[in-house]
């Protein structure tokens, strides 16, 4: 595996992610699912960043606390799937700003086109996490970080919940310094950029659009 590249596969969120497979999961359980492991990855996305200390008052004494250092961290969400994991971050990490991109994929090429960015204010100063379900041929995932990277974030990473082996090839090569945070490696995309085995279209499966 890539130095860029960490697999979360804890049985919590190796568990759930079944779940959310099934074809017969409901809309309501998928959302929640979905929530549920964003935070658990949450955890293991942000265990490196930085901390400082802070002087404060316990009942008993004084003491130099650990606080996660610098502004606040960003969430940024590729609409509209990445919405489904933006609760489960914001459930751990409630003080987090949170940007949205949004991309669609041109059908016949499958290139990303954008359609909507608004982000934080100050981005130079911050750790940023993209945030797409699925990491599938990485074209959007791709242009989200090249406007995200042209803000000159502190650090960057991208949390999706399944990646195709196709998506973080494309990603590797053209973000090197992005780290890639998944819970399953998939086996291949299909002819319609669909990641098989996969859970099918995450945005249909979260709203029931489908
Ligand atoms: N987007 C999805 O929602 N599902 C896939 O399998 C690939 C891209």
């Amino acid at each position: 595996m890539a130095d860029n590249v960490t697999v979360l596969d804890h049985p919590l969120i190796q568990h759930k992610l079944t779940l959310m497979r099934k074809k017969e999961t409901a809309s309501a359980d998928f959302r929640r699912l979905l929530r549920e492991i964003a935070g658990l990855m949450t955890f293991e996305a942000t265990r490196d960043l930085p901390l400082d200390t802070e002087r404060i008052e316990t009942p008993l004494t004084e003491m130099d606390a650990p606080v996660i250092e610098g502004k606040k961290l960003v969430a940024v969400s590729i609409l509209r799937a990445g919405n489904g994991l933006l609760d489960g971050i914001l459930d751990l990490v409630p003080s987090a700003r949170v940007g949205h991109i949004g991309l669609y994929r041109d059908p016949e090429t499958l290139e990303a086109i954008e359609y909507y960015f608004k982000v934080p204010d100050e981005m130079e100063d911050r750790d940023v996490i993209v945030v797409d379900p699925m990491l599938a041929t990485g074209h959007s995932a791709s242009a989200a970080l090249e406007r995200i990277e042209a803000l000159n974030p502190r650090s960057i990473r991208f949390l999706c919940l399944l990646a195709a082996p196709e998506g973080i090839e494309y990603l590797t090569e053209r973000h090197p310094n992005v780290h890639i945070i998944t819970a399953a490696i998939d086996d291949h995309l299909n002819e319609h950029g669909y990641i098989v085995p996969g859970l099918g279209d995450a945005g249909d499966r979260l709203y029931g659009t489908k």
